[in-house]
């Protein structure tokens, strides 16, 4: 029979890699259970037109990546492409805006689904682990947001990635701006794609990548000029306390994301190790998505960062995280009777909140403590008929190769004093 493969696109998290996925989504989450976000978990998939609403028709999350199907029961339902538009639903399902404790600010970690053409850095299968901050609109949010993600990645021990930053205006200049520009590129020879592009949400038009296009888009109205004095006002806000965090950051008056919700601030935090799919994470200002999705007026700000891209930043800096074996003892069992005494033992210890193993599959002695080399554990404690005859077992110091009777019923005692 055929064996079968991980679909395209995707890939399996396998130990010893795997533990790197766990310490990365562990030090994301860290700095924002640190300030007041709590955890929230939703569906992997969603009813397609919350993305469609939410995301933005027109951007090729929703148009041509997204994984939409009917059920069984006819409704219509995507796997979530993102965590935004799931989040802010949730909370206004479960009415959290109407507890009188402003902003809601949340975090969630999870897998997304977008049907890309899959390279190095580009999956259709990812994970994400994201924040939001939801009904304030006070510019120390966005900051705060900005200086935790840059804390998480440098407690991972990341230097080369820089943050981009950037206003997108809100709902009253934004609009002038964007006539500006759509007669602008109305100038241009695009082909008809970019055209439609351009009609529909012209800002995306200046993230598209062709170096021919991009020729093109030499002196283009550019968006800061076109900010009106709240946004204006708003951006120096947050970027005086970014710097005052002192969080380095660039302006980047040509970054719009892919994403249709976002308004004032957006932001992408870029590797410079990691080639064409470079951007690390990103999010911004949403002010208008809530009622999108039929909610009230509650502004927001959220980021989500990639796991996946994280964990291959942190290759291409070459940083091996110091992440602890996860076994500290592994029980080496010689015969019948030991295999009984020692599996107890094991079973005392891990109640006893010690990390422990055992050789399973009746290994003979070197086999096992092939295996106990292997686990990583700092002792291995070993036990044949004759020490079970005199009342002992071996505990047996990896790292030093020192060997000590110890009694059977001091073993657990022992092992705790001695990796105290
Ligand atoms: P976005 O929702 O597009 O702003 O993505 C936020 C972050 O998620 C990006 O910066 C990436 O780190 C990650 N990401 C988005 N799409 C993919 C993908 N197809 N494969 C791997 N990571 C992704």
């Amino acid at each position: 029979m055929a064996t079968f493969k991980a679909p395209k696109g995707t890939y399996d998290l396998i130990p010893p890699v795997s533990v790197k996925y766990l310490a990365v989504r562990e030090a994301i989450s860290a700095p924002l259970r640190n300030s007041g976000y709590g955890y929230i978990e939703t569906p992997g998939f969603e009813d397609v037109g919350l993305f469609a609403r939410g995301v933005g028709e027109s951007t090729d999350i929703v148009s041509k990546e997204m994984y939409a199907f009917e059920t069984k029961g006819g409704d219509q339902l995507a796997l979530r492409p993102e965590g935004t538009a799931s989040v802010l639903r949730a909370a206004l399902e479960a009415s959290l805006h109407k507890q009188g404790n402003l902003p809601v600010k949340l975090w969630y970690s999870g897998s997304y689904y977008r049907y890309e053409r899959p390279q190095k850095g580009r999956y259709r299968h990812f994970s994400q682990v994201g924040a939001e901050a939801i009904g304030a609109e006070d510019p120390a949010l966005d900051a705060e947001l900005i200086i935790l993600a840059d804390q998480a990645y440098r407690s991972l021990g990341l230097r080369n990635f820089r943050i981009l930053l950037n206003s997108l205006g809100d709902k009253e200049c934004r609009p002038v701006y964007r006539e500006a520009l759509q007669s602008f590129l109305r100038g241009l020879d695009l082909d008809e794609e970019t055209v439609r592009r351009a009609e529909i949400n012209p800002l995306r038009v200046l993230d598209d990548k062709r170096p021919d296009v991009q020729k093109q888009l030499v002196g283009a109205p550019v968006l800061r000029d076109y900010l009106c004095d709240a946004c204006k006002a708003y951006h120096e806000e947050v970027r005086a306390l970014i710097t005052a965090a002192g969080v380095a950051f660039e302006d980047d008056e040509k970054l719009v994301r892919g994403l249709d919700y976002y308004t004032r601030t957006t932001f992408e935090f870029v590797h410079d190790g990691l080639g064409s799919q470079s951007a690390v994470g990103g999010g911004g200002r949403y002010d208008g998505l809530s009622e999108m999705i039929g909610g009230p007026a509650l502004p927001s700000v959220g980021w989500a960062l990639g796991v996946d891209r994280t964990v291959l930043a942190l290759e291409a800096e070459g940083i091996e995280l110091d992440i602890p074996a996860s076994t500290s003892v592994f029980a080496v069992a010689l015969g019948e009777e030991a295999r009984r005494v020692l599996f107890g033992k094991v079973t005392e210890l891990r109640k006893a909140g010690v990390a422990a193993d055992f050789s399973f599959g009746g290994k003979g002695l070197k086999g096992a403590m092939k295996d106990a080399n292997r686990s990583g554990a700092r002792f291995a404690v070993v036990a044949g008929e004759r020490d079970l005859a005199e009342g002992v077992v071996q505990l047996k110091d990896m790292e030093s190769g020192d060997q000590t009777a110890v009694p059977v019923g001091e073993l657990i005692d022992t092992v705790r004093g001695r990796l105290a």
